[in-house]
């Protein structure tokens, strides 16, 4: 793999390292962007909240320093992953320093299919009760299967640390699918003027 960005540097060390390790995070980044297309058309067919200033992500705290539910084999490569593209995507905006160190004016979080599961699940109540109302059916669970997903299919009752990423396919085709389901009915709906 060329090395052109931070973020493409950081990915190939974890790969040389560890092939599993990244096997695990390109299965974390397939859920996290197949629920971040969910969020975006949910975005633009519910009608206003705080969530949407700025682009999806407007938030005031670094996950660096919060509860991420980040919590698994990969953790600590999927945070120098963020920091990767953080150095990647300097922020040259700074009429407003109470943000997030990963949202930009005008853009949004620019962590994309990294963001953590904390952010992902945490969308606006108002726009989940919305949704549901106007699509008859429950979002998707966001946060358990990117929480099982970094565990890497270890058996923690047997060979501890030895993952198997392979057994966490099913859980993430099943999960993407589900994702993407409910992406296509929302974006039947009729869009908000
Ligand atoms: S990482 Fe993204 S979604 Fe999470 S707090 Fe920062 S801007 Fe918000």
């Amino acid at each position: 793999m060329a090395s052109g960005t931070e973020y493409e540097r950081v990915f190939q060390t974890i790969e040389e390292r560890s092939p599993d390790k990244a096997a695990v995070i390109r299965q974390y980044q397939r859920v996290a962007r197949a629920f971040n297309e969910m969020l975006e058309a949910i975005d633009a067919k519910t009608d206003g909240a705080a969530w949407k200033k700025d682009g999806v992500g407007s938030c005031r705290v670094s996950p660096h320093l919060f509860e991420t539910y980040l919590d698994g084999v990969v953790t600590g490569d999927i945070e120098r992953l963020w920091d990767a593209k953080d150095a990647d995507n300097p922020d040259l905006d700074e009429s407003d320093n109470r943000r997030c160190q990963f949202h930009r004016i005008g853009t949004g979080c620019i962590l994309g299919d990294l963001k953590s599961p904390r952010c992902l699940s945490h969308i606006d109540g108002n726009n989940v009760t919305e949704i549901e109302t106007k699509l008859g059916t429950k979002l998707p669970e966001i946060k358990q299967p990117l929480l099982t997903i970094q565990l890497g299919g270890m058996d923690v009752t047997g060979e501890g640390c030895v993952l198997h990423p392979d057994l966490n396919d099913k859980l993430v085709e099943d999960t993407v699918q589900s994702a993407t389901e409910f992406t296509a009915k929302v974006r039947e709906l009729p869009t908000i003027s």
